[in-house]
C-alpha cells in the first residue's frame, strides 16, 4: 500500500476479479451518494497515476467511469460510444493488470453519450488520448480488459521494470505518463506521446 491522500474506502481491484469481466448495473440515482463517490474516484485515480479509472476497478458493479487526463477531468455515468471511426495501435495498459502492456487497436475518434453526475444528458466527440481513455474506460463497464483488444499478431506482457519503480505497486509503478515519454506501459490507459489531446479543459 502506498502512502497519501487515498480516501478511505476504495482500493484497486486487480485481475483477476469477477468484478472486472462483469457488465456493470447502470447508474439510475444521480443524487450526494454518487457525486461523493465520483469525487473520491478522481482522487484515486489521481493518487494511482491513472488517466482514467471505471467503478468496477474499485469494486463497484456501476457504469461510471472518471477520466483525469491533460487538464481534462470528467465523469461518465452510463456512457455509450454512438459512433466510431479510424484505426489507432498504441501501447496500453491498465492499473488492474500492473506491470503489463500491449499494443491496442482503437478507434481513432468516438462520439459517447452519457450522463454527468448531476445526471444531465451529455454527447461528445473526442480524438486522440481522451479517445482512448473513453473506449478503455466503456470497456471495463461491459467487463472488458485492453487484453481483449490486442492489435492484430500483438501480445499483452510484462513490461520491464524500470529501476526505481522494479517492486512497488501498482500505484507506484504506474508512473504519471507524461514523465514516462516513450517509455511503455502506462496503466489505465497509455503513453500518451507528446501532441496527445489539446487543452479545452472540462
Ligand atoms: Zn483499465
Amino acid at each position: 500500500m502506498s502512502s497519501g491522500a487515498r480516501p478511505p474506502g476504495l482500493r484497486l481491484v486487480r485481475d483477476p476479479a469477477p468484478v472486472l469481466h462483469t457488465r456493470a448495473e447502470p447508474i439510475r440515482v444521480f443524487d450526494a451518494g454518487l457525486r461523493r463517490l465520483v469525487r473520491e474516484m478522481y482522487l484515486c485515480c489521481v493518487e494511482w497515476h491513472g488517466v482514467g479509472l471505471a467503478a468496477t476497478q474499485v469494486g463497484l458493479n456501476r457504469r461510471l467511469a472518471v477520466v483525469v487526463h491533460e487538464g481534462h477531468q470528467f465523469a461518465l455515468c452510463n456512457p455509450e460510444i454512438v459512433q466510431a471511426t479510424g484505426e489507432v495501435d498504441a501501447l496500453e495498459g491498465c492499473l488492474s493488470l500492473p506491470r503489463q502492456a500491449g499494443l491496442v487497436r482503437r478507434a481513432e475518434t468516438v462520439t459517447v453519450r452519457y450522463r454527468n453526475p448531476q445526471g444531465r444528458g451529455v454527447e461528445r466527440t473526442l480524438s486522440g488520448w481522451l479517445a482512448r481513455i473513453v473506449q478503455h474506460e466503456t470497456d471495463h463497464l461491459h467487463g472488458v480488459l485492453c487484453p481483449e483488444r490486442l492489435a492484430p499478431g500483438a501480445v499483452f506482457g510484462a513490461v520491464p521494470p524500470e529501476g526505481e519503480a522494479a517492486d512497488r505497486d501498482a500505484a507506484g509503478d504506474a508512473r504519471a505518463s507524461e514523465e514516462a515519454a516513450g517509455r511503455p506501459a502506462q496503466p489505465e490507459a497509455l503513453v500518451p506521446a507528446a501532441g496527445a489531446p489539446g487543452a479545452a479543459g472540462d
